[in-house]
């Protein structure tokens, strides 16, 4: 054999050999602004849930670099779109495809409006503790200085990084990672949307150097008790938002709706109208689980405060978002309608 033919077989196994030890990740699309066409580049309007996987993944040569990149499309849909169905696809699938040898973490392209709903549900029903990373943007492709293809890059990144195993469901947006339970859409257009109001966020990535300075304490993936394998739909629980001069038709309208369970969002420490307050009191009467929240955006809603939580047999949500509770009371009522027991989920999950 001449040296030119063993410099290049050397050369083809070293390579070869380089791209099996990168990690495998597989991106699962399912929509939103980071798939998004707009009508111009400097326009605000636009379609989500346009691109497919493989062009968001196209999209980010660099990506390639450092993982070995697969892609699934779940949905292609503006994540206002979402519903428990998407959802359970999803765990699912994140689940199976975690379970292989051959998988080494999972991204999750999504829309930002339901972003943190979608990466709790996965925080709680998925039981893995390889790298999860849900990834949105808030400027579709198209736009001047879009986000998703860093924000891609970043999430990768996320997910290939050994300090992200055991870390519950990671959110990755503008350079920072939150933890799903924590995270939150705090405003409707800036790029930086995202925030977790009561604890900050665990960590950063810029331009994919990866820093974790903290991690949420709560229950989660491989500690979760939920399973949602033979599960086709959940239970109904329907949020219902307080107001000053409220009504009692909302509530009237969820229990005979078949709702099981009602997340009201208070004001300030999860307080409620005196009308409401009644009406809710007749549906936990009549087993409905009411569980108090609050429309402020951040702190916990306390037992016992202004409202007389065993009188009425309500319970509370810890520092959840309503929406946030909702799935943790959806998920809680697949296992049990004792009160004490659903409490004490929102005390550790
Ligand atoms: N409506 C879009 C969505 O959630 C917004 C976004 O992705 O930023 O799909």
């Amino acid at each position: 054999m001449n040296n030119f033919l063993k410099t290049l077989i050397i050369l083809t196994l070293l390579s070869s050999s380089m791209s099996w030890a990168k990690p495998n990740i597989v991106i699962l699309a399912t929509g939103g602004t980071i798939a998004a066409s707009g009508e111009s580049s400097t326009s605000s309007a636009y379609s989500s849930g346009v691109a497919t996987v493989d062009e968001l993944i196209n999209a980010v040569p660099a990506i390639n670099k450092i993982a070995n990149i697969q892609g699934e499309q779940i949905s292609n849909i503006g994540s206002q779109a979402i519903n428990d169905k998407i959802w359970l696809k999803l765990a699912n699938r994140v689940n199976t495809l975690l379970k292989k040898d051959s998988v080494d973490g999972v991204v999750i392209t999504h829309g930002t409006d339901t972003l943190e709903s979608t990466a709790y549900f996965l925080n709680l029903t998925v039981r893995n503790n390889k790298p999860i990373v849900v990834v949105g943007a808030m400027r579709s492709g198209s736009s001047l200085s879009a986000d998703g293809p860093l924000n891609i890059y970043n999430a990768v990144s996320v997910a290939i990084n050994k300090n992200s195993f055991n870390k519950g469901v990671l959110v990755v947006m503008n350079d920072e990672i939150h933890s799903a339970r924590e995270v939150a859409k705090m405003n409707t257009s800036l790029v930086n949307a995202f925030a977790s109001p009561n604890t900050g966020r665990i960590g950063t990535v810029y331009y994919g150097k990866v820093n974790y300075y903290t991690q949420s304490t709560k229950r989660n993936t491989i500690n979760s008790e939920f399973n949602i394998e033979n599960i086709t739909s959940l239970p109904r629980v329907d949020i219902i938002y307080a107001h000053a001069q409220d009504t009692d038709i909302f509530v009237k309208a969820a229990v005979n709706a078949g709702a099981k369970g009602i997340i009201h969002a208070g004001m300030g420490n999860g307080n409620i109208y005196p009308l409401t307050l009644k009406a809710l009191a007749k549906a936990s009467k009549n087993g409905v689980i009411i569980a108090r929240t609050s429309r402020v955006g951040s702190g916990r809603t306390n037992l016992h405060e202004e409202v007389n939580d065993t009188k009425y047999g309500f319970i509370v949500t810890d520092n959840l978002n309503p929406q946030k509770a909702r799935i943790l009371l959806m998920l809680g009522l697949t296992k049990t309608n004792n009160k004490e027991k659903l409490q004490q989920m929102f005390f550790e999950y």
